[in-house]
């Protein structure tokens, strides 16, 4: 059996069941035997300061913790070492994660990781290109579309709110909020305001 260990990333919108899934992953490896460790990013304080939760109201305990290099010190703090680690809302972590997982990774663990795969510009949201790049596995989840309801579950973005309308494309990228401020879209229905058109670009390429 090899000694190294393995990353899975599990990306997609806000309410795309991320949360949910890493929960379920973290549970079936208990069920193994397996030891756990749970992360979350200080920044991410809609529910509880020492929870993961998702949306329909599953919970797990989590370190909250500000960086990359505290998981790490955290993990190395540990005896016996845990098994799997699975962290949450990646995107919302310094640079240093990627580097963080891979280490563990090459000591044996079996890290998973949660995160927005874009930001509510449609844009690749901090380290999670380079964590699916690095992935092992990746499961890309999908949340119905609030605002044409499909139900083979198209939406692939965060759409961003203010006071109901959609945020300019000038909006700050990093804005935590609930269903308050965002909701899940596909890409017929997500609306970013101000946001470069694809097709100019492409136009100007092509010239
Ligand atoms: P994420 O971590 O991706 O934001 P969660 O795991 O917290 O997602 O929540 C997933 C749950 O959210 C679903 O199981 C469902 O009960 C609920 N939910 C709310 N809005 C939607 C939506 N538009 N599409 C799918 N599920 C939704
Ligand atoms: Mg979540
Ligand atoms: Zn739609």
């Amino acid at each position: 059996m090899s000694k190294k260990g393995s990353l899975f990333v599990i990306c997609g919108p806000m309410f795309s069941g991320k949360s949910r899934e890493l929960i379920r992953v973290v549970h079936i490896a208990e069920i193994a035997g397996q030891r756990t460790l749970l992360f979350k990013p200080r920044i991410d304080t809609r529910y509880s300061h020492s929870d993961i939760s998702s949306h329909d109201g599953i919970h797990r305990h989590a370190y909250t913790v500000d960086t990359a290099r505290e998981i790490l010190t955290i993990v190395l703090s540990m005896t016996p070492q845990p098994d799997v680690i699975a962290i949450d809302e990646g995107q919302f972590f310094d640079a240093g994660l990627p580097d963080a997982c891979l280490w563990m990774v090459d000591q044996g663990r079996r890290v998973v990781v949660a995160g927005l795969d874009r930001n509510f510009r449609g844009e690749p949201f901090g380290s999670m290109p380079e964590l699916l790049a690095c992935a092992d596995e990746v499961t890309k989840l999908r949340a119905v579309c609030m605002r044409c309801k499909d139900p083979r579950v198209t939406a692939v973005l965060p759409q961003r709110l203010i006071d109901g309308s959609p945020a300019h494309y000038d909006s700050p990228e990093v804005m935590v909020g609930g269903a308050e401020a965002y909701e899940a879209r596909c890409l017929d229905c997500h609306e970013v305001p101000g946001k470069p058109d694809v097709s100019g670009v492409l136009q100007g390429m092509l010239m």
